[in-house]
């Protein structure tokens, strides 16, 4: 019995060894998702499985949309990134927002625009601060305890090399974090909108309003058809992937957020495909149309319900909600978590509105 499950380790720590870095989607001929393995993300310890980031390949250079949590896994995703359009040449980063899963990375770009909305630097000051103390705590201790596994074993092999190569991507990350390696800032900022044209591609920009954070964006590829919502109301990243979740004890400007969304949809007819950073699945045109409209009913029947001096309690119980989850059954589904979901975001969105 032992020895299956020695056998089993050496098999699952070989296959592990022999894997790619990194994992790579094509989503058009000219856009790639890119995140590091699984393996990868683990051993770091982030608390988010997945991060994605986006490559657009222009013709002319290439834009990069987010930059991982580290320059460490920013440098890993950059090498793949040249690799697989066969240039180097990085000519705009874009980060959906200042969130340090999203910016960590900065630094390795050290050349090119940084282009983010302009409340994004604070957005950058406040959360490392508050992260990276955590990070070197946590990194230590793994490397502490590797190291004690390594000690009792007596001869080296593929599961030591494992080990060892663990250890050399925690320090990896504890050197970026040791050497305070300073997330850069954007140094071209926008409030609402901004159009980058470059090679042969149109990336609109648009701002959405306070709510996840409070610098969050939305970057359209007009060629591909390829909608980036970064972190935008969770998507992709909560049980039910398709509803939205919006943030706890923080400014929600609904009504900027069903603006902005109104505005894109009109200006774009036809489907398109939208991605987000810490989501598995990719969504589409309906999806959005289904956000856009869940967000317009929570404002209109809050604002109603204020305004006739209804209690949270009962505007819990009102059936418009039920009906519309109903209608869209093709879209979300229809888990349990989702009236979870939807009590949560009307008890954030009474305290704004
Ligand atoms: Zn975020
Ligand atoms: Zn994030």
């Amino acid at each position: 019995m032992r020895s299956f499950f020695i056998a089993l380790l050496f098999i699952c720590t070989f296959s592990i060894a022999t894997a790619r870095n990194t994992n790579v989607k094509q989503i058009t001929p000219d856009v790639i998702t890119i995140s590091p393995d699984r393996k990868q993300l683990q051993t770091l310890g982030w608390p988010n499985d997945i991060i994605n980031s986006v490559a657009i390949n222009t013709g002319n250079g290439i834009i990069l949309i987010d930059t991982q949590n580290s320059p460490a896994n920013a440098r890993l995703i950059k090498s793949e990134i040249i690799d697989q359009f066969n240039d180097s040449t990085f000519v705009y980063i874009i980060n959906t927002h200042g969130h340090s899963c999203h910016t960590g990375g900065n630094s390795v770009f050290d050349q090119q625009s940084i282009v983010a909305h302009s409340l994004s630097i604070d957005e950058i000051k406040n959360y490392d601060d508050i992260f990276l103390g955590q990070t070197i705590d946590f990194l230590r201790k793994k490397i502490y305890y590797n190291n004690n596994v390594l000690d009792t074993m007596r001869i080296e092999n593929a599961i030591s090399d494992s080990i060892n190569e663990s250890i050399d991507l925690y320090r990896f990350y504890e050197d970026d974090l040791l050497n305070n390696y300073k997330v850069r800032y954007p140094d071209l900022t926008f409030d609402d909108t901004l159009t980058i044209s470059h090679g042969n591609k149109t990336i609109k920009l648009m701002y959405m309003g306070k709510g996840h954070g409070n610098a969050d964006i939305m970057a359209y590829i007009e060629q591909d058809k390829v909608l980036c919502t970064g972190n935008l109301f969770h998507l992709g990243a909560q049980q039910v992937e398709a509803m939205p979740s919006f943030y706890l004890n923080r400014v929600n400007e609904i009504d900027k957020w069903v603006a902005t969304m109104n505005t894109f949809l009109k200006q774009y007819a036809g489907d398109f495909t939208i991605l987000t950073t810490h989501g598995k699945k990719n969504f589409d045109r309906e999806n959005l149309e289904f956000i856009n409209a869940y967000c317009q009913l929570v404002s209109t029947e809050v604002k109603a319900a204020k305004n006739s001096g209804i209690s949270l309690e009962k505007l819990l119980e009102n059936e418009s909600f039920d009906n519309f989850f109903k209608k869209n059954r093709n879209i979300i589904g229809s888990s349990s978590k989702i009236a979870e979901m939807h009590e949560r975001n009307l008890r954030i969105i009474w305290k704004y509105l």
